[in-house]
């Protein structure tokens, strides 16, 4: 998912304009459905529906969206099924006003959560944990507290990865897990107000730079920081919080032109590339990638080994994501729609086609077989990320262990399945060094079963084989 939110009292007119063109920016982070809240002297206005940002908004709607502060959201379902109901923000009355809460990320105590609240009699409109966090927040702030000391005790009720902006009569809060699991950035609008400055809050620089806000730093893991007329506050909430940055988000989630650590995700994209030529180099004509998540990293594989990069594969730029449709025949129908070859480019050549991943294998196989219709006569798929073996539980949906084909094949098995003449991995290693960080600043759950927040044996069934 993605999540943003702006305080701009001087723009009463514009913070749900400035939000649809953040959201629009982060699409890419969910497309199921989009919504936004803003919030005007205490009085909450609010649109979600199902479909893109440009698909739920308009000119009239926006217009009907006043206020001093607003968060928006763009969704796909980890928990919680694929409903109007379940689209954010979430609204919720409390002692001290209402909240309007979006949500990036998956508790792994959900079940927990919902015991400890329906224990209080709290009554739920959905299914999702994101609404749990919302509830457990007004819960403590009922009991007394004020918002700042309400967010803290719910926060350390909730366990799992959430990046989230909550909108409140008083101000706006940024926070993110204990371990920053998902990302999210501070960014300005210079010369505001009197003082100049109104802060800005979004999953990833992107959209930042789309309304022309300058990026501050990240909100650190463990940070809640409080957003009001006066500037901005910092609160670390979890005392011993340890960074552990989801790296998909670096291999593939986030977009190429976001900034993480200093640098253009494309600008590591391509050193993943670099490091996979160096690692299993091929003889080939040709290097392409799958577009677009697999581009940047074919281009390092062609610079890294010397053989020509171009063109083989063009995407339908109208056409979404596929893995964020529900089911597998959608996929499936996907993929079809997706992807054309450029035919005198691949006819009579040795292919290299690189990608960001291999999840459930299905795209794999089709690229691979439009690749050889279109008459290449060898196809080496080089992938910038090593097998993916084990389930996300942090909020990416990469779906049960059973539909991860690395889970219970070899690489060779996966090569014959996908019908390669070769099949190559990033190695683990080489994907963290890339990074030039601290290696153990990373959850790669994903790659070892080695899950850095534990969590609960039952959820852990539901999605291991
Ligand atoms: P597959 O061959 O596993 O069906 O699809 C791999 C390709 O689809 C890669 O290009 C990857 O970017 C994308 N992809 C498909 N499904 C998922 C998914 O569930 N999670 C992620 N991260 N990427 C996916
Ligand atoms: Fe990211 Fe994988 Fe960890 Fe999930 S398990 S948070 S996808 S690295
Ligand atoms: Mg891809």
């Amino acid at each position: 998912c993605g999540v943003f939110g702006v305080y701009a009292p001087e723009r009463t007119l514009e913070v749900a304009k400035l939000t649809y063109f953040g959201l629009y920016a982060l699409q890419h982070r969910g497309q199921e459905s989009a919504g936004i809240a803003t919030l005007k002297q205490g009085r909450v206005y609010c649109h979600k529906d199902m479909g893109l940002v440009s698909q739920v908004f308009n000119e009239d709607i926006l217009e009907q969206l006043p206020g001093e502060i607003a968060v928006g959201h763009t969704r796909y379902s980890t928990t919680g099924s694929s409903l109007k109901e379940n689209a954010q923000p979430f609204i919720t009355e409390t002692r001290l006003g209402k909240l309007a809460l979006a949500h990036n990320g998956n508790l792994v105590n959900a079940v927990e959560l919902r015991k400890h609240l329906t224990s209080k009699e709290t009554d739920f409109v959905t299914t999702t944990d994101s609404e749990m966090i919302a509830l457990t927040i007004a819960d403590e702030v009922n009991s007394g507290k004020d918002w700042i000391e309400g967010a803290i005790s719910a926060f350390k009720l909730c366990t799992g990865a959430y990046s989230l902006t909550i909108a409140t009569p008083d101000g706006l809060m940024g926070v993110r897990d204990r371990n920053g699991i998902r990302p999210l950035v501070i960014g300005v609008l210079r010369g505001e107000s009197a003082d100049g400055e109104r802060y800005v809050l979004s999953s990833e620089t992107c959209g930042l730079d789309i309304i022309g806000a300058e990026y501050v730093r990240d909100v650190n893991p463990g940070e809640l920081v409080w957003i009001t007329d006066s500037g901005l506050i910092s609160v670390d909430w979890a005392e011993k919080g340890e960074k552990k940055l989801c790296v998909f988000e670096m291999i593939y989630f986030a977009r190429p032109d976001s900034v993480m650590h200093d640098e253009t995700l494309y600008s590591y994209r391509i050193r993943l590339g670099r490091q996979l030529a160096r690692e299993s180099f091929v003889d080939a004509d040709l290097v392409i990638g799958v577009p677009d998540s697999g581009i940047p990293a074919a281009i390092g594989f062609s610079r890294e080994s010397g053989l020509a990069y171009g063109e083989g594969l063009i995407k339908n730029r109208y056409v979404g994501r596929t893995f964020i449709q529900p089911t597998q025949s959608m996929r499936e129908a996907g993929i079809r729609m997706k992807l054309n070859t450029l035919k005198d480019a691949l006819q009579g050549k040795r292919i290299i086609i690189v990608d960001d991943s291999i999840v459930r294998g299905t795209t794999s196989k089709k690229i691979v077989k439009t690749l050889r219709d279109a008459g290449a006569t060898e196809v080496h798929m080089r992938i910038s990320s090593p097998p993916v073996t084990h389930p996300c539980f942090y909020g990416i949906d990469t779906d049960n262990q059973d539909q991860l084909i690395a889970a219970t094949k070899s690489v060779k098995e996966i090569g014959e399945r996908i019908g390669v003449d070769t099949l190559a991995y990033l190695t683990w290693e080489g994907m963290l060094e890339a990074t030039q960080e601290d290696t153990n600043h990373f959850c790669s759950a994903c790659f070892t079963g080695d899950y850095p927040v534990s969590i609960p044996e039952d959820v852990k069934r539901s999605k291991l084989i």
